[in-house]
Order: C-alpha cells, then structure tokens, then sequence
C-alpha cells in the first residue's frame, strides 16, 4: 500500500506478562504458560489488521516455547518476527557468552517454530547500557542486521545512546561496525540543549501523555522512530497475576502493584495506537532496514 504520510516502525515486545510478573514476585509458577497471551494476540492481530499496519514482533524466546502454536499466526498475518532474547535478563547483567547464549537459545526456538531467522533484536527493557556497548559486537558476529534497543528516555539509567535519534549505521569498535543498523525509539527532544526528552514511542509512556502531545512529538521524532507495545498493552481485559494458593502476602502485594500499573498502559493503548494510525503510516522494521540498507 503506498502512503504519502509520515513513517514509523511499529513493535511488539512479544512476551507472556503472566511469566514475567510470577517470576517478578518469586512465583513457583512462573515457568507456566499464562492465561492470557492467546487472546491477546487475537487482540494485537486484531487491531493491526483494522488499521493496514505490519509490525515487527520482537519474540522472546521463553513465551514462545510455552506457547508453541502462536507464531506462526503472526508470520501469516504478514509480520516481521525478530528477536527479544530469551529469558528477559538485562543485557548488562550478563557476560558476553551468556547473552551470545542467550541469543542462539531464541533464534533457535523461532526458527523452530517458524522457520525464519530473525535479523532484529530488541533488548529486554532497553538493556544494552554504558557498560554493555560489547553487546552490539555479538550480535554482529550473531548474524542480526539490525539493533532496536537505543531508547534516550529519561527514565532509563546509564544509557549507551549515540546523539542521532535517526536509524544509523553502528561504529563499532575496529570501525566498520559489520553493518549493524540501529533503529532508535522515538523520542521527542524539545528545543536545543537543555531542552526535555519526551519518550513518545513507547505505550508505558502513552498513560501519562495526552494523545495530541503524542501526536506531535512523533511528527517531531523524525521518519523511521521507533514505537513499541507489549500484547498486555492490549489486552481487552483487566490484567490478573493469577498467582498459587502458596503465594505470601507480599507477593500478593507486589503483583497487584503490578497489575495497577499495566491496567493503565491497556486502557489507553489501543486509541493512541489508532489516533497514531490516522496519521502515520506504520510499518516493520525490517522493511526499513531494507529500503536503507540498499541506498547505504
Ligand atoms: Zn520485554
């Protein structure tokens, strides 16, 4: 379909929410499948279909394996599948053989189940910091064309951002950078230095900031910025931790905390994600990769 509006690269940070909050709060269950994950990918096909979008679903590799018979769902609804990992650690806690591990474990849990080889990854929570920059040589020498995981959001601690908010080729170290691209998330950088960073690209940011304010920091963020999603964020209902009748007090506490906070992403996610739709055209990032690649 041909468009004469602005771009942005759409993603899903395909994970199951029940593991990753049951293994938050120290839950015996959290290796299990969780309830929800299926109907939320009926959700997140859903809307995309209505709104002509095709996005990157960046799969972690645990969720897919507890749920073997959804991605090729994806894969026949026209999607890009690309990696997440596979156990959610932070980049920067590991060593650099535990993440090429790491790695290999959800490449080879995708193409099991798919057949495709995912040329895309996207840290666990934005984790390649300061102190992990060595992640970006493995995942080179991995195979992967292309980073998403830059996200110069104020909130998050001691990032590894380069100044370009624009996707790039990566320097790295030796300076060829093996054609590593980097697809950042968007970002609205307010005025000149000193200005105010806004993450507008991610739906745990859409609950705080009015849809116009949305709007216009993606104008703002340049063509090809990055948005992201999690499948919870779009969940028709009410997010439940689910967790075992031997669960303590606390952990009761702790999981309703985080119920609290990601019911608030869903109820406002599917509008913005909509209004957003109105207005830009989205698509996956490998479809970017590949219209850049060709003219680098
Ligand atoms: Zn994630």
């Amino acid at each position: 379909m041909t468009s004469s509006r602005p771009t942005l690269l759409l993603s899903i940070d395909y994970e199951d929410w029940h593991q990753l909050v049951r293994r938050r709060v120290g839950a015996s269950n959290w290796r299990e499948a969780g309830p929800a994950l299926a109907r939320q990918t009926d959700a997140v096909l859903g809307l995309l279909d209505e709104l002509h979008a095709r996005a990157t679903f960046f799969v972690l590799g645990m969720a897919a394996r507890a749920h073997p018979d959804l991605l090729e769902r994806i894969v026949a609804a026209g999607h890009e599948i690309g990696s997440h990992g596979d156990a959610h650690a932070p980049v920067h806690a590991q060593t650099p053989q535990e993440f090429a591990a790491d790695l290999r474990a959800a490449r080879a849990t995708i193409e099991d189940l798919t057949g495709c080889t995912p040329i895309g990854y996207r840290a666990p929570a934005f984790s390649i910091t300061k102190t992990s920059e060595w992640a970006y040589r493995v995942l080179a020498e991995e195979g992967f064309a292309y980073d998403a995981s830059q996200h110069d959001s104020p909130a998050l601690r001691d990032r590894a951002v380069a100044c370009a908010s624009a996707p790039h080729r990566l320097e790295l170290d030796g300076g060829t950078g093996n054609g590593l691209w980097e697809f950042p998330v968007a970002v609205w950088r307010t005025g000149r230095a000193g200005g105010l960073r806004i993450p507008v690209g991610g739906a745990s940011y859409w609950q705080v900031l009015p849809t116009a304010l949305v709007l216009r920091g993606l104008t703002e963020a340049g063509p090809f910025a990055g948005l992201y999603l999690h499948p919870n964020e779009l969940d028709p209902e009410p997010l439940r931790a689910d967790l075992p009748n031997t669960a303590t007090h606390k952990q009761r506490a702790h999981a309703r905390l985080r119920e609290a906070q990601r019911n608030g992403a869903r109820r406002r996610a599917p509008g913005v994600l909509k209004a957003i739709a109105r207005r830009f055209e989205l698509i996956p990032y490998g479809e970017a990769h590949a219209r850049l690649d060709r003219c680098a």
